[in-house]
């Protein structure tokens, strides 16, 4: 069953984004306001950050031409230049503020909105990245509609690739961030740490992570954190892979980590539970077996990746 698994060397899920970011057009609005008109141009549509896709095994976008979201946008729906691909210029836009858009108007019966997290395993592999592009891009933009700096009113600039402050006397810029995760599989010997968090199904454990810190490296976070859930001393940590993750707006870092004590202690609380796991358990648990005693983390997951490719090697 393993080999069903995606290979060794895939990349993680939303990984690979294929598009050309056009950062070279994004001061030109004639520039803009030309691929907006084009024939060629592709729009992606989020209602309530779930992308407009095709329902099948496979949930392909739904692209859409300029004619089919002209009303939208004249209605006041905020679109974001998310590049170019094949020559062709692509958009994503949020009618959040439009009723009931599936079954009113030119999208009815063309696909559904769906949520990227619960269908991140259909996504088409190509297209996933550029939908955490356009999430996260327009979350962001929902997010900062004020000046972090003075209060005032925010307005958004380069199609979509930064805000300014309206007010005069502060004009502070803002840029879209991304909050790095460190993410880690600590290690000893034939045995791996895995936790669970309280809100986990049943028999759910996975690999541990935490926010970075300000002032802080990766390899440190790792550290930290594994120190801090479970009371683990980690020497050497090495890089494995990385993935966005755009729930809201974060990028896992995934790490092999070795442990160099053994003895758990979670009276921290930041995990209901963590457990050293034999590696022969971990692959049989991983091909299917076992689920009643332990259930992995689904492919789409880096945490998946991390522990197949050591239960592998
Ligand atoms: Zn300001």
């Amino acid at each position: 069953m393993l080999d069903t698994l995606l290979p060794l060397n895939a990349p993680n899920t939303f990984a690979g984004n294929p598009i050309d970011r056009g950062e070279r057009f994004r001061n030109d609005p004639d520039k803009i306001a030309e691929f907006m008109e084009s024939p060629a141009a592709q729009f992606v549509v989020f209602h309530r950050l779930k992308p407009f896709l095709t329902s099948g095994d496979i949930a392909h976008v739904q692209w859409l031409s300029r004619a089919a979201v002209k009303d939208q946008i004249s209605l006041g729906a905020t679109w974001v230049f998310l590049g170019l691909l094949n020559d062709a210029p692509h958009f994503a836009v949020d009618i959040s503020r439009l009723r009931d858009p599936e079954n009113n108007g030119p999208l009815a019966g063309l696909g559904v909105f769906l949520d990227m997290r619960a269908s991140a395993g259909q996504l088409d592999p190509q297209e996933a990245g550029i939908l955490a592009q356009g999430k996260a891009l327009i979350d962001w933009h929902n997010r900062h509609q004020f000046c972090a700096v003075c209060g005032h009113e925010t307005e958004m600039q380069q199609a979509g690739a930064a805000r300014h402050c309206t007010n005069e006397r502060c004009k502070a810029q803002h840029f879209p961030r991304t909050d790095p995760v460190a993410i880690m599989l600590a290690i000893h010997e034939d045995k791996c740490l895995l936790g669970r968090q309280s809100m986990f199904p049943p028999k759910m454990f996975s690999a541990l992570a935490g926010f970075l810190e300000p002032g802080e490296t990766f390899e440190d976070c790792v550290r930290r954190e594994v120190w801090e859930e479970a009371g683990i001393e980690v020497g050497e940590v090495r890089y494995h892979s990385n993935q966005p993750w755009p729930f809201p707006a974060s990028l896992m870092i995934g790490c092999h980590a070795e442990a160099l004590t053994t003895e758990i202690d979670t009276s921290s609380d930041e995990l209901e539970e963590a457990q050293w796991f034999d590696k022969d358990f971990v692959k049989a648990a991983l091909s299917g077996k076992r689920s009643d005693e332990l259930w992995m983390p689904p492919p789409f997951a880096i945490a998946h990746q991390l522990i197949r490719s050591w239960a592998l090697s």
